[in-house]
């Protein structure tokens, strides 16, 4: 049986939406098996400057359908130093919490794992990103909202692409991931994805062209994957405009749009089975474990696993953009 009876949770890193579900669902979930609930405002650097108040059901009220984080997020160098883990381990115990719930992307989970194995304390991490890049899930708390908001800009955009004839480099967020850029293109009908996974080994651009893009269509549009591999849509852009200059070219990078507004019924449902989920993991007293989803089923993955392995790209998905925008 679990000796956890108070819990602290925190959203850090990149907000994502979603965010707001997971913590209701930890909040409902903790106070549910008896546990009290301390919220930590603004990820880690709240944790170590001791910014932390009682949460209780009401103030987790009426937040499942708001984008953002109601705890707020922040970036913090002083984590990633030994005293700041420190004094964040310090407050840990000032404030009686047993246990950690956090709620972020890679580098959250980072920071988590050293932590947890440092002071050997129990965390349990959820996976709150749109860039989907986290191994050992299907799928992210804020992925899914994250590519219909694409999808709103890229139906848009085409409007304009259509009526001037011209090709389009729609650049989308992703951190060296591809998964927006991927799927984005085919749900929104574009012609092609330049995804850093790939990059490597083909040149997506020239493979792009010599399909003959301009034979049976006036206007493209292409999701480019914000990366340094791949040169994001300004890069590609500009190589386009050396290599091939009969083309009339537009850029657009849609930016913090991806990551703002209200969550998907899919990333709400995910966040709330996910922050259930967190809180039986540390009943059954699992640590250093992110909650994740596969095949429709919650299932629990090593912080090490999480965030050292490259999550690979479904080859099947290429195939389907590939015919799909002939
Ligand atoms: P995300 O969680 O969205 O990937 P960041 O990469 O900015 O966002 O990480 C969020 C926070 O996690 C950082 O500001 C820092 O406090 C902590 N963190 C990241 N990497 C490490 C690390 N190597 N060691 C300790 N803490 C880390």
């Amino acid at each position: 049986m679990s000796t956890v009876k108070r819990i602290g949770i925190l959203t850090s890193g990149g907000d994502a939406p979603g965010m707001n579900a997971a913590i209701r669902a930890v909040t409902r979930g903790a106070i549910s098996n008896g546990m009290s609930v301390k919220g930590i405002y603004r990820g880690y650097k709240g944790l170590i400057t001791g910014e932390i108040e009682d949460f209780r059901t009401q103030h987790v009220s009426n937040i499942i359908q708001r984008g953002g984080t109601v705890l707020k997020t922040a970036r913090c160098d002083e984590f990633k130093t030994p005293e700041g883990r420190r004094q964040a381990y310090d407050r840990l115990v000032e404030q009686g919490i047993d246990a950690l719930v956090v709620i972020g992307g890679d580098g959250t989970l980072t920071g988590a794992r050293i932590f947890a194995q440092e002071f050997n304390y129990p965390v349990v991490g959820l996976p709150g990103t749109i860039d989907n890049d986290l191994f050992g899930t299907d799928v992210t708390i804020g992925y899914d909202t994250a590519l219909n908001t694409i999808l709103e800009c890229v139906d848009k955009i085409r409007d304009t692409a259509s009526s001037h004839d011209r090709l389009f480099f729609i650049e989308v967020m992703g951190r060296d991931a591809g998964f927006l850029a991927l799927n984005g293109a085919i749900a929104s009908g574009a012609e092609a994805a330049i995804i850093p996974e790939i990059s490597m080994e083909t040149d997506q651009l020239a493979e792009m062209i010599d399909k003959g893009l301009r034979k049976t269509k006036n206007s493209s549009i292409v999701l480019v994957a914000e990366s340094e591999i791949t040169g994001g849509a300004m890069g590609v852009a500009e190589r386009v405009k050396k290599e091939y200059p009969q083309f009339d070219v537009r850029v657009s990078i849609l930016g913090h749009l991806q990551r703002g507004g209200a969550p998907s019924a899919q990333d709400r449902i995910l966040a709330t089975r996910m922050g259930i989920a967190a809180i039986e993991a540390l009943l059954d007293d699992q640590r250093n474990v992110m909650t994740g989803i596969q095949n429709e089923e919650i299932v629990y993955v090593p912080f090490a696993k999480a965030i050292k392995n490259d999550k690979p790209i479904n080859r099947e998905l290429l195939k389907v953009l590939r015919i799909s925008s002939i």
